[in-house]
């Protein structure tokens, strides 16, 4: 038992058990590197416009510090608790050691409902996070971004709140920024992009061609929808698509430009169409050529794994698949072949951390250039992942995740054990 306990942790421990052991790390390095740092626990009162005070319950958990600042995003939702957090958090270090960024993983998170609180509501309770946050958190300690349930506007509140206690504006502090705030091109739409670039690439393996190619994705927020309509652009037809509010299903496809508006203007799927709804709860299931998990955590367990009917899984979400249901992809990895999430979802950090070198040199690039280097950084980690594959007779998540692991462990044996 740590404080961590819970089901999402769990896994992300089960993960690296498995990794350790494929590493055949030593029983006595691995609580170093599994280990968060720091977590840190805070309340954040608001008064509700009713006039009552609330109190919301806010983490922040920093997995390790070795290479560079922690780097993560900020999750608003009922669900959040600090387990889910720490594995976030451990993911992020994985992630970001695999695609080669100078940063340590971090999540954070308040248990929160973000549609139940008002705009003014929503503002408060971002202000107050961050204000709770600034002893913890700095642009060369720990910088925060977007995740489930946050936006550009709440990470715009972050900056500024962080700033007026400053004296200055400190726009590094935070990335997944509106533009007009410091933030970079490309940004928003760097973790659907990149998706669908890994998606490419992974056709190009299995020689399947796009235009003949159909997909199905799970979730419709910024990561969900943006892939769809990449895909979409690139010849896929895309045949189902979900979220919290519903499924849709077209296998003659969906237009995705038309939902994308839909759920721009909406806030989500509900009210598109009557005609065109499906069980939720099958759309995993659906034969197609690329899945694309891009919701929750744990989506795909041993029962989903068994059948899914795609050729490509290609995981928008962080952590969409248990430990269980790793096995039989395993064993299942002629015929179904996983984009892991560490790999899959990373050019939404990858672009991060091209916003946070922006600000801090007050020089900013063109949508193309951002663009090119996520795609350059994407290339290569798909590579060392396919590459490390093949040569070790492994899964890509065994792949994906040794390096990442790997690279951790480098870098803290290097730099020795203090004091
Ligand atoms: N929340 C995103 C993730 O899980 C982005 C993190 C970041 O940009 O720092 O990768």
């Amino acid at each position: 038992m740590t404080a961590y306990s819970g089901p999402v942790f769990d896994m992300a421990v089960k993960q690296f058990e498995v990794i350790a052991d494929h590493l055949s790390i030593p029983e006595d390095a691995r609580a170093r590197l599994l280990m968060p740092k720091r977590a840190v626990t805070v309340s954040c009162p608001i008064h509700r416009d009713d006039g009552t005070t609330a109190v919301f319950e806010g983490y922040r958990v920093q997995h390790h510090l070795t290479l560079g600042p922690t780097k993560g995003g900020t999750r608003f939702a009922a669900s959040v608790d600090l387990g889910e957090v720490a594995a976030l958090a451990i993911w992020m270090s994985w992630k970001c050691a695999l695609v080669g960024l100078p940063y340590g993983g971090a999540k954070g998170g308040i248990s929160v409902e973000p549609s139940s609180l008002s705009r003014r509501e929503l503002e408060a309770l971002s202000r107050r996070y961050m204000q709770e946050m600034i002893p913890f958190v700095g642009p060369h300690t720990d910088v925060m971004a977007p995740d489930m349930g946050t936006n550009e506007q709440i990470m715009a509140w972050f900056m500024d709140t962080y700033s007026m206690y400053q004296g200055q504006t400190v726009a590094e502090i935070v990335t997944g920024k509106p533009v007009s705030a410091g933030g970079t091109l490309g940004r928003r739409e760097a973790t659907g992009r990149g998706v669908a670039h890994l998606v490419r690439r992974a056709a190009d393996e299995l020689q399947i061609h796009l235009s003949h190619a159909t997909a199905v994705v799970q979730g419709f927020g910024n990561v969900g929808s943006i892939t769809a309509l990449e895909l979409h652009n690139s010849g896929v037809k895309v045949i189902a698509v979900s979220d919290h509010t519903g499924a849709l299903y077209r296998p003659a496809g969906l237009n995705i430009p038309n939902l994308v508006e839909h759920a721009a203007s909406k806030g989500s799927l509900e009210g598109y169409s009557t005609e065109l709804g499906f069980d939720p709860a099958e759309i995993l299931s659906l034969p197609c050529d690329i899945l694309v998990p891009a919701a929750v955590e744990r989506v795909i367990d041993a029962r989903v794994a068994a059948h899914l009917r795609c050729r490509i899984l290609a995981e928008g979400a962080n952590g969409p698949t248990t430990p269980e249901a790793d096995q039989i992809l395993g064993k299942r990895r002629k015929e179904i072949f996983l984009v892991p999430d560490i790999l899959c979802n990373s050019g939404g950090v990858v672009v991060s951390y091209f916003e946070w070198v922006q600000d801090l040199q007050r020089l900013f690039w063109e949508e193309d250039e951002v663009m090119r280097r996520e795609y350059q950084v994407l290339d290569r980690a798909f590579h060392e992942v396919s590459a490390r594959s093949k040569r070790e007779g492994v899964f890509n998540r065994t792949a994906a995740m040794a390096i990442g692991v790997e690279r951790v462990r480098g870098a803290k044996d290097t730099r020795g054990l203090f004091p």
